[in-house]
């Protein structure tokens, strides 16, 4: 078993993707370890649905407690909070975490029941790959998956990801990063878990297809229905405004070319991000309508385009932490599964 590597660094989709958005923000969020307080709350919820889900699928076809048991029981370790719920619109509005978790989780239930079209290879693990960097310097590229599954009625193996929210990535799934990287190195941890025998029936073993889990954040619809499952009116008529699908699987499929293109992106996107940390390119903003609401750092942000007293600021509205410790205990990276190394 490999070692936790602190000399190496290391690398994970969310900040491949925030380097990209804005270096600005990637310095201040992944180099300066800077977070809101406020931005917690979505966090928790997508951490908490997501341990709803992991003790509900466990291996095999039986599952585990109901997810709205295991809510209950986190969201009352936690403590409530209020979140952003978003209509079929993707309008938001404040809500509790408690709430609209019960909520979510008992229709989650009513929709899917013990889904029996579904057997649990490998739960939520998580991994790491040693990989080398377009510059040439290695680094481990760190993550974890949902779950490995089968689709029963085709026998087909799948890696199983949920979604919390998300709605735009509806329509861009074959470009989803993070999943991407699963399914990147997924000969590698399959390889992993049949050394680990995880996975003696399974030899030779191929992915298919990923199976996205979506799960809107919003509570169910409850104006009346007619007969052909449409919303009405006050007035009885049929409304414009339909709702979307809160829970929707959709597949996705990828090939050995995809893997490539993946892999190679990575090792491109790690050495700008070395050059950067290094102060060998520079960090500069990225503004775009997407600020207002995407960027936990918007104000700092505004105040330090007109040097104003952003440090101030940052000093009262923001704590520091070691974004890569936390991940680290968060992978719980001593248990003995977890390291997987490829040249
Ligand atoms: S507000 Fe926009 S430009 Fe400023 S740090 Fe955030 S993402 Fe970058």
């Amino acid at each position: 078993m490999a070692r936790l590597d602190t000399e190496i660094p290391m690398l994970r989709t969310s900040e491949r993707q925030g380097f990209k958005r804005c270096r600005q923000r990637f310095w201040w969020g992944s180099v300066e370890g800077l977070r809101s307080p406020q931005t917690r709350a979505a966090l928790d919820f997508g951490t908490i649905i997501h341990e709803c889900m992991e003790k509900f699928y466990i291996p095999g076809r039986k599952r585990g407690p109901k997810p709205v048991v295991t809510f209950r029981r986190l969201i009352k370790e936690h403590g409530d909070f209020n979140m952003n719920e978003y209509d079929e619109n993707d309008n938001k509005t404040r809500r509790s975490a408690a709430e609209l978790g019960e909520s979510m989780m008992l229709t989650y239930y009513e929709k899917y029941g013990a889904d029996e079209d579904i057997a649990i290879i490998a739960p939520e693990f998580p991994f790491r790959i040693r990989l080398t960097d377009a510059g040439g310097k290695d680094f481990w590229y760190v993550g974890r998956f949902d779950a490995l599954g089968l689709w029963l009625p085709t026998d087909s193996p799948f890696i199983f990801e949920h979604k919390t929210g998300s709605e735009q990535l509806k329509s861009m799934l074959w470009g989803d990063e993070q999943t991407s990287s699963y399914w990147a190195f997924a000969p590698q941890y399959i390889a992993a878990l049949q050394r680990n025998k995880m996975l003696r029936r399974f030899k030779g073993l191929e992915l298919e297809m990923m199976l996205f889990n979506f799960m809107g954040k919003r509570m169910p619809d409850e104006r009346p229905m007619n007969s052909e499952g449409l919303r009405l009116n006050k007035n009885g008529t049929v409304s414009k405004r339909q709702p979307k699908e809160q829970f929707e699987r959709i597949p996705a499929y990828r090939d050995e070319d995809d893997r490539k293109s993946v892999i190679k992106r990575i090792k491109q996107e790690m050495y700008e991000i070395r050059l950067v940390r290094e102060g060998k390119l520079p960090v500069y903003k990225n503004f775009t309508k997407d600020c207002s609401w995407d960027c936990q750092f918007r104000d700092m942000c505004e105040l330090h385009e007109t040097r104003s007293d952003w440090r101030s600021y940052r000093n009262q509205m923001y704590v520091e932490s070691d974004g890569y410790a936390e991940y680290a205990h968060d992978l719980g990276f001593k248990s003995p599964m977890e390291f997987m190394e490829v040249k």
